[in-house]
């Protein structure tokens, strides 16, 4: 007989992520000859660009093959110092800049870093589900302030200001968010900021990591740049990995206060050393090369969009918002609620019409659940507009089918 390892706390509090179990489910159906589409995934749908690739191999043949520093190379780290300036006019020194293995190991770090069991993290809901669960392998705990479709899926000043504890350590912003899609404004991002002031424990985690893939005009508000008194508890992280579809590479970046980020540095230092050589000369000339990939991508993802909003608002009980940024739509479907399927089954839950739509009509949605909203469900229009077109009929056939 096979031991059953003694797993710790932390493993036990995090488990297989719903997304996971219907990506599984749906490979299943797949297995036995059903044709099922998939809308699951949270990433762009394109290759990596060729002067990205190209840039890679030419580190491989130039031998660059060996440990970097353990925050990121020199060479990636001014990159990222310049992007910072840049794009959001943050002037900050290389000793507040660190890279890691992905946006997602910033999250790990920052972190194991600075929380101690009971501390709290504020997470905005819906939320991207690997928030609450990092928070809790650093043994935080997430305090999550429900944002409905009502205010835009967005934290309000009010909300936050009632979150707030003597234990809170941090607030969670993401924009434009993953589930969402929502942007906060400048102006809503500074009357945060206005909260956050008059509470000197709280620090700002701002996940910027779609910050380029944002249909709205102008300049793009991130907290650290619109209320500079606040940097110093600031930590604003972004990556390679959406922008230019470089989810695989794994190369995320992060600026914050020197004394946070030596911090976080020892830790990856234990973890995973530096990142992946050749994934931070590459992520070096995405950053420094060619940008018109943004643009075009931008471009594709809003036409998709646009077309996606206006079939999912064709589909009987479901009223999608236009989302102004990343690549998901978030449409609620409580009007479904309370319906029965032709078999007889009344649809409950978001839960219930996931299972629907994948049994019956063969497209998976990821049920609002896993982001902490109960009335909504996640598809992600980062795939061609044919089969959008086609996972929104099937949507709406099932819709129609409910009484
Ligand atoms: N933040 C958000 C909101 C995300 O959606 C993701 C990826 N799904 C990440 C961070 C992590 O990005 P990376 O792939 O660079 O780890």
């Amino acid at each position: 007989m096979t031991a059953q390892p003694a797993l710790s706390k932390r493993a036990q509090s995090i488990g297989l992520s719903k997304i996971a179990q219907l990506v599984s489910r749906a490979a299943e159906l797949r297995a036995q000859g059903k044709d099922v589409i998939s809308l699951g995934f949270g990433e762009p749908d394109f290759d990596t660009p060729l002067n990205i690739r190209e840039a890679a191999q030419k580190a491989m043949d130039e031998g660059d093959t060996r440990y970097t520093a353990t925050g990121g190379t020199n060479t990636l780290k001014l990159a990222v110092q310049k992007k910072f300036k840049n794009d959001n006019g943050l002037d900050v020194d290389l000793d507040q800049i660190m890279v890691s293995v992905g946006a997602k190991h910033v999250l790990f770090n920052a972190f194991l870093a600075t929380l101690d069991e009971g501390d709290e993290v504020i997470i905005p809901a819906p939320f991207w589900t690997s928030y609450p669960d990092i928070v809790k392998v650093a043994e935080g705990t997430p305090v999550f302030v429900s944002c409905g479709a009502d205010v835009g899926f967005k934290l309000t000043p009010s909300a936050l200001e009632a979150a707030i504890t003597p234990k809170t350590k941090w607030v969670m912003i993401n924009s434009p968010s993953n589930p969402t899609g929502a942007v906060y404004s400048a102006d809503e991002i500074s009357a945060l900021a206005e909260v956050i002031r008059k509470h000197p424990h709280v620090w700002i985690l701002s996940d910027d990591i779609y910050e380029h893939i944002r249909f709205t005009e102008g300049k793009y508000a991130t907290i650290a740049a619109l209320a500079p008194d606040l940097s110093g508890r600031t930590l604003t992280m972004n990556g390679v990995s959406k922008a230019y579809a470089m989810t695989g590479w794994r190369i995320g970046f992060c600026t914050g206060p020197k004394a946070l980020i030596k911090a976080m540095t020892a830790i990856q230092g234990q973890a995973t050393s530096g990142p992946n050589s050749i994934a931070q000369a590459a992520a070096v000339e995405a950053l420094e090369g060619p940008q018109n990939f943004l643009d075009e991508s931008r471009a594709t993802f809003k036409e998709r969009r646009d077309k996606v909003v206006c079939w999912l608002n064709e589909c009987p009980g479901i009223k999608c918002q236009t989302p102004d940024g990343a690549f998901y739509a978030f449409p609620t479907c409580s009007d479904c609620f309370g319906k029965v399927t032709p078999d007889g089954t009344k649809i409950e839950t978001i839960d219930d019409l996931a299972s629907f739509l994948l049994e019956k009509h063969d497209v998976t949605i990821i049920p609002g659940t896993a982001f902490g909203a109960p009335n909504e469900f996640r598809i992600s229009y980062a795939a061609s507009l044919e089969i959008l077109h086609e996972a929104c009929n099937r949507i709406k056939a099932g819709c129609e089918q409910l009484q």
